[in-house]
């Protein structure tokens, strides 16, 4: 069955051409659709299959850009960090850490006490406070007490960065704009210096097309130099892989998110509950992989996380083969010539030339600021894409209830309530040892452009990374539910079962 034309769906022109479906290019789609302008988003691949699904996920302030003194970097992220709580509950929701002082430790607990003071007058709430060593172990009885003095609580917010992408899109799409996944830039094409349109390659069909474009942004992430010429320049990348474990709650049981240093190095790491299993990393070194390839984790990365989690959680003893999985995300941080990785700057940098914005650096975090950055400069060049006022990026769904502010975070208030009033109670029962509804599957499925079985268990939902083996064992009950929506031939379904499997066993597998 040949796949459909979908290029020859798209208008000659939009006003606004974005390359790249992860949070950067995600944010300036929602924010330039308010503008009233046509606009366009490819992916080459699915929308956040790049950085943006394996980051920490953490809407974070950021804590540790206040040791090397980056305040504004800070303060930024702490205010979005605020304003996604009260936007987008059930999406980007709190997240209480502990961070263990040792008698010993340095920073001291004074030390640690004053930075959280600050980090909370940011955020224009005191949220930190001390707990004794007494309250540590109630709190967290897997945690080693060895020389524990005790510990600073303090407050941040998690999300499920692949939805928050996903949210973003389809909340675009709804008020008119086109985001196609699978659709390639193979080429800008330029009238003299300026660029005025893009040749676009759809990688479902193999069909290609040139669209018109008044400007084109480049939001590719690590991957932004591909379009660097010699009439566009582009800062030089550092590109950072860090790694992280998936771990069944049951095996490092905890209630809090937990940060310490890294014996080796003191670099922060972090444990934290997240969609219903546990999340622990993260690494932070040069990416030496080429990155057409898939980023993963690697043995030493592996033995370096252990050797922290096991010094924290001697009795839980952890092994790599006692993870559910693990994934890698390659951050791309704009070089400044520092020797450590960790001490290069996350802010976000911009260039363009005429017709042509690129984006890159940056955080999951302060994504709505880097769009609004693209935008700011998208009006320079064409004022008629002059931003609107500062008003909010989500429409809040108005519940009370756990679940159903769950659902309208992840899928927004509209979609929630169709999803609810067309399924029947069966079908938003939970599958087996997920937070996910088979509901939510059949809805991802028939809505959500999904093309591959890797789209439907690790991006729209994170089955994939919470479950033993990918979620083999639930395959059989997974077709049962989702293969008509899908549309899918048994032929295709069994391709699509294979192919899944073995990207599994290459990126995600515990080694
Ligand atoms: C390990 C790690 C942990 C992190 N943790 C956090 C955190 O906890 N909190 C936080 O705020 N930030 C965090 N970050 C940073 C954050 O994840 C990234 O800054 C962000 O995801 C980058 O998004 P992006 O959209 O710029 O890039 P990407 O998500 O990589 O998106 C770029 C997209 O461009 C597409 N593309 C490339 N070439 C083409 C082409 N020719 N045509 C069409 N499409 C193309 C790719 O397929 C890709 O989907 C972390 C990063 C890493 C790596």
């Amino acid at each position: 069955m040949s796949a459909p034309d979908r290029l020859a769906a798209l208008a000659t022109r939009y006003d606004l051409v974005i390359i790249g479906g992860g949070i950067t290019g995600a944010g300036v789609l929602r924010e330039a659709v308010r503008t009233g302008a046509s606009v366009l988003l490819v992916d080459r691949s699915d929308f956040a299959s790049g950085t943006s699904s394996g980051s920490s996920k953490l809407v974070h302030g950021g804590l540790r850009y206040l040791q090397s003194a980056q305040w504004r970097l800070t303060l930024e992220s702490v205010r979005e960090r605020g304003r996604l709580l009260r936007e987008a509950p059930g999406l980007v929701d709190p997240q209480a850490f502990l961070m263990p002082i040792q008698h010993d430790s340095k920073p001291s607990r004074a030390l640690m006490q004053t930075g959280l003071f600050i980090y909370d007058l940011m955020a224009g709430r005191l949220t930190s406070r001390w707990m004794t060593a007494r309250e540590v172990a109630d709190a967290e009885p897997a945690l080693s007490r060895e020389n524990i003095h005790g510990a600073m609580y303090f407050q941040d917010a998690q999300t499920d960065d692949a939805r928050l992408v996903q949210r973003l899109i389809e909340d675009s799409r709804a008020l008119g704009a086109h985001a196609l996944n699978y659709v390639a830039a193979e080429d800008l094409v330029r009238s003299g210096e300026r660029v005025t349109g893009l040749v676009l390659t759809d990688r479902m069909s193999m069909a290609t097309r040139h669209i018109e474009a008044g400007l084109v942004i480049n939001a590719t992430g690590a991957w932004t130099r591909q379009f660097a010429s010699a009439t566009v320049r582009a800062p030089q990348l550092r590109p950072l892989r860090g790694s992280h474990f998936v771990f069944a709650h049951d095996r490092l049981p905890i209630a809090h998110a937990i940060t310490w240093l890294h014996p080796q190095d003191r670099r922060p790491v972090f444990a934290f509950p997240w969609e219903g299993a546990v999340l622990f990393g993260t690494t932070d070194l040069d990416h030496d992989m080429r990155l057409s390839e898939y980023p993963r984790m690697t043995a030493e990365e592996s033995a370096y996380l252990l050797e922290a989690l096991n010094l924290r959680f001697p009795a839980v003893n952890l092994a790599a083969s006692d993870a559910l999985s693990t994934y890698a995300g390659v951050r791309p941080v704009v070089a400044g010539g520092k020797d450590a990785p960790s001490a290069e700057s996350r802010e976000s940098a911009l260039w363009s030339s005429e017709g042509l914005i690129s984006i890159t650096g940056g955080k999951l975090t302060t994504f709505r600021v880097t769009a609004r950055q693209v935008l700011r400069e998208a009006a320079r060049q064409s004022p008629h894409l002059a931003l609107r006022a500062d008003a909010p990026l989500f429409e809040k769904g108005a519940t009370e209830d756990a679940a159903s502010r769950r659902l309208q975070g992840r899928l927004g208030a509209n979609a929630a309530g169709k999803l609810t009033s067309q399924s029947s109670a069966e079908d938003r029962e939970l599958v087996p040892g997920t937070p996910y509804s088979w509901a939510e599957l059949r809805w991802s499925a028939r809505h959500e452009q999904v093309m591959s079985l890797d789209d439907l268990l690790m991006r729209r939902t994170r089955m994939g990374l919470v479950t033993a083996n990918g979620g083999r064992e639930l395959l059989p009950r997974i077709r049962a539910a989702v293969q008509a929506d899908l549309g899918w031939d048994d032929a295709r379904w069994i391709d699509e079962e294979a192919a899944y499997l073995s990207m599994w066993q290459q990126r995600h597998a515990p080694a």
